[in-house]
């Protein structure tokens, strides 16, 4: 099956008794055992739900792994994954990622003994430079968040295997709609579910996808050893939105081209950060690695932050507010908002400034889009 059939057929049709078309809301915390040996595959909705396991099917089969864990969010995928991982163990970063996952690393997991490096992973020589022979993990985002740089995920899985150390992909900036990760050789995914697999803002929902069955396994164990899998409602509610990833995923595109577009011929616009734009340092690579450039975007406005701070508050259609990947469309200031867990030192060292602004694009029509943000920026 391909790609947007199976966005509508894996996961569903769980119901036997009824035939249901829909995977119905396990709303149970529980499961009668037949005997003191036997239950029919459910024993505890924290171990597992036969609706969560649905969206866990779903996907795994969009991304193309064997197995798959749902999580109450995207941090708590995470904070699974670098369960794996003992004290003393080295964690190459990238150093521009979601300002959440930074914290956590640098804040928590920094002080329970897991060791981090965060370089810039865009030149894969900066991976070989930080290996040690401590190192067991690689984390990559891309595209990054906000500024999009692209990683190139077989050269960095290249270096990594190499040395015998695990690659890990956070893709929810594409989606697999638009990046399968594992086809580059990566070996753990994870997604915070939250954005463009729910698509609609209104869950808050994470997931680990394997590909070997001893990480499968193991990640089984964490999350129900530490109790951060996700309610069969959540689960249900991601489930549904995955039916139309396809589709919202091809009309984000087409409204951050539009976007990308006017704001780079713009005369208040410094730059404009979008894969998809020929001179984007990242173009010919996202070319390669992705079937898509995504619907995020970001740009640096001429000035400062009191000129950021005017377009940001003038705005009609785009709501000023973090997250990303709803169907409507979202401005942020990552200086203060998503980046701002991140230290100032690290912030710009990572190329983000107070001129930079970060946008969701949303599926809108285009040119309401394109109107807002030029009358905007021109106000
Ligand atoms: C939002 C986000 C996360 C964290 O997910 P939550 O669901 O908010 O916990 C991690 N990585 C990226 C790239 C994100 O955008």
């Amino acid at each position: 099956m391909r790609f947007e059939t199976r966005c509508v057929h894996v996961g569903v049709q769980k119901d036997s008794q009824y035939r249901s078309v829909m995977t119905p809301i396990y709303a149970t915390s529980t499961f009668i055992w037949d005997d003191a040996q036997t239950h029919r595959g459910f024993d505890y909705t924290r171990s597992g739900n036969p609706t969560r396991r649905a969206l866990e099917e779903s996907i795994a089969s969009l991304e193309g792994g064997i197995d798959c864990r749902a999580t109450g969010s995207g941090v708590a995928a995470i904070a699974a994954v670098m369960h794996l991982f003992q004290p003393g163990d080295h964690i190459v970063s990238a150093n521009d990622i979601y300002g959440g996952t930074f914290r956590l690393f640098y804040n928590v997991f920094a002080k329970r003994g897991l060791r981090f490096s965060f370089v810039p992973l865009t030149d894969p020589d900066n991976l070989r430079r930080a290996l040690t022979p401590e190192t067991k993990c690689v984390w990559v985002e891309t595209p990054s968040n906000p500024l999009m740089n692209i990683t190139d995920l077989s050269a960095v899985c290249e270096i990594a295997h190499e040395a015998g150390v695990k690659v890990v992909a956070d893709n929810t900036f594409l989606s697999p709609y638009f990046q399968r990760p594992f086809e580059h050789g990566v070996d753990i995914v994870v997604h915070s579910t939250t954005k463009y697999l729910n698509g609609h803002s209104d869950v808050v929902g994470g997931c680990v996808v394997t590909r070997h069955p001893d990480d499968a396994e193991r990640i089984d164990y964490i999350t129900n050893a530490l109790g951060v899998t996700c309610s069969p409602y959540d689960a249900w509610l991601v489930l549904r939105g995955i039916k139309t990833l396809g589709l919202r995923m091809e009309a984000h595109q087409r409204s951050a081209m539009a976007l990308a577009q006017m704001l780079a011929e713009h005369p208040k616009v410094e730059r404009v950060y979008y894969p998809g734009l020929p001179d984007h340092p990242g173009h010919e690579l996202a070319k390669r690695q992705q079937t898509g450039f995504g619907g995020m975007l970001s740009f640096d406005i001429k000035g400062g932050r009191a000129e950021a701070e005017k377009v940001l508050t003038r705005t009609r259609l785009f709501a000023l507010a973090e997250s990303l990947g709803g169907v409507e469309s979202l401005i942020a200031y990552p200086e203060t908002m998503s980046h701002a867990s991140m230290t100032p030192e690290a912030r710009r060292e990572a190329g983000i400034s107070e001129k930079t602004i970060r946008i969701s694009a949303g599926i809108e029509h285009p040119d309401d889009l394109v109107e807002d943000l030029r009358q905007s920026l021109e106000g």
